[in-house]
């Protein structure tokens, strides 16, 4: 028996995990010799394959040199070169970066950017607001700002208060601005945080840009930051680089994870405004910003990231992006017209939709049976709930989406004809 405690998983009903030996592209290759589709990317930090040749050289390429070195004092040409890059592919208004290792972690940096600002310009607020159904971690602080949930109902005497907002739901979008305006009218609200365009973990729920810019307009006459967790829609995952694009908006203050590195190794990076970056530059080493992580910065992921984003630029990824969003199109029409299917979405390269069921939510009895059933078929799908969604790597074939549909729909159709183990 493994002495594993694996996340997100029930092992007294979960007992076996399944092996993996290999993966390449889309595929997930299992010790048994089975071919698992990786519908899901995952855990959607996978963007341009696995294993791609050009991130595996660079990384073997960085490993001979320098492996990890402390990140306080000392810098190393792989983070200077990410650093650089990620200003230039991101708004001209953000011109800081700081390194961290997991995208929890990258909001919790946000967070203390947001709160340590307001502190170190003598005017403290400890407002924080944030979308019902959100999810940005599960660290007690990011714990605290994601929506209530069966995630973190066990530990909610010990989290912080924040201001929730109803989610902004197709023609009531007005409901979310109008509340988020009162709010930020009490002048004590640092920090408004979101999920641009796509809430992952709280069920693939999504809105529109027009909202992020109303909100985003309410931040600036308030004086209000404005946090985009891009952890999972960074990446050309909502069919732009970053969902905050399509907003035609700049955030105060940017977390990104998850496909920085293509998903190969972990890495994350929080970037701000100079402004706030200027609120802790000061002879005071009382301002300093007090985060770290050990491997803050670490030379093999930054290498890794380095590889990734050349990719941008050498293949043709917007292009694979299209294509994979005009195919799940096709899909998603197929699927809406199921009388067992309702709320079809989707947002770039994520397309997702509910089952009707009388047990809605994370815990819906539905979600394991069609995890063991996709697994049974080839193809990796972590339901959340009665909500079923595909948000593959960009390198998908038409094969296997296809597969991926049949599978779906054959899953549907058992639970339809109550077949379904
Ligand atoms: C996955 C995710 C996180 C947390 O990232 P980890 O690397 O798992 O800590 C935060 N925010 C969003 C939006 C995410 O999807």
């Amino acid at each position: 028996m493994s002495a594993i405690w694996h996340p997100f998983t029930q092992h007294a009903l979960m007992p076996e995990q399944i092996a993996v030996e290999r993966t390449e592209g889309a595929y997930l290759y299992t010790r048994d010799g089975k071919r698992i589709i990786d519908a899901i990317s995952s855990w959607w930090v996978n963007v341009h394959g696995h294993n791609h040749p050009k991130i595996v050289a660079a990384v073997r390429e960085q490993l001979g040199r320098l492996d990890q070195v402390i990140f306080a004092g000392f810098t190393h040409e792989p983070a200077e070169q990410l650093a650089a890059k990620l200003i230039e592919i991101t708004a001209p208004e953000l011109t800081r970066v700081f390194f961290s290792d997991s995208g929890s972690t990258a909001v919790e940096v946000a967070l203390k950017m947001a709160l340590g600002y307001f502190t170190h310009r003598g005017k403290p607020r400890s407002g924080i607001a944030t979308f019902e159904h959100a999810y940005h971690g599960d660290t007690v602080g990011t714990m605290s700002v994601g929506g209530k949930s069966v995630f973190n109902a066990a530990y909610e005497p010990l989290l912080f208060d924040v201001h929730r907002l109803p989610f902004p739901d197709k023609g009531a979008e007005h409901l979310t601005i109008e509340a988020f305006e009162t709010l930020a009218k009490s002048g004590d609200i640092a920090a408004l945080i979101v999920e641009p365009l796509v809430l992952g973990a709280g069920g693939m729920l999504m809105y529109g840009p027009e909202v992020l810019r109303a909100l985003h307009t309410v931040c600036r006459r308030h004086g209000v930051l404005f946090i985009a967790d891009e952890v999972m829609t960074g990446w050309g995952r909502t069919g732009t680089r970053f969902a905050c694009d399509q907003a035609g908006i700049t955030p105060d203050i940017i977390c990104l994870s998850k496909g920085l590195t293509s998903g190969s190794l972990p890495l994350a990076v929080t970037l701000s405004t100079e402004d706030i970056y200027q609120a802790f530059y000061s002879p005071d080493r009382a301002k300093t910003f007090f985060h770290s992580s050990s491997f803050t910065g670490n030379p093999l992921a930054c290498a890794a990231a380095n590889a990734s984003l050349a990719l941008w630029d050498e293949e043709p990824v917007m292009e694979r992006i299209q294509q994979l969003h005009a195919w799940q199109a096709e899909a998603l029409t197929h699927f809406a017209a199921r009388p067992d299917v309702e709320n079809a979405r989707h947002t770039g390269t994520i397309m997702a939709f509910d089952i009707r069921v009388d047990d809605p939510g994370y815990l819906s009895g539905i979600g394991p049976k069609l995890y063991r059933f996709s697994l049974e078929h080839g193809v990796l799908l972590r339901p959340l709930g009665q909500t079923l969604y595909m948000l593959p790597p960009y390198c998908l074939s038409r094969n296997d989406l296809d597969a991926i549909v049949a599978t779906l729909d054959r899953a549907l159709d058992a639970v339809r004809d109550g077949t379904l183990e």
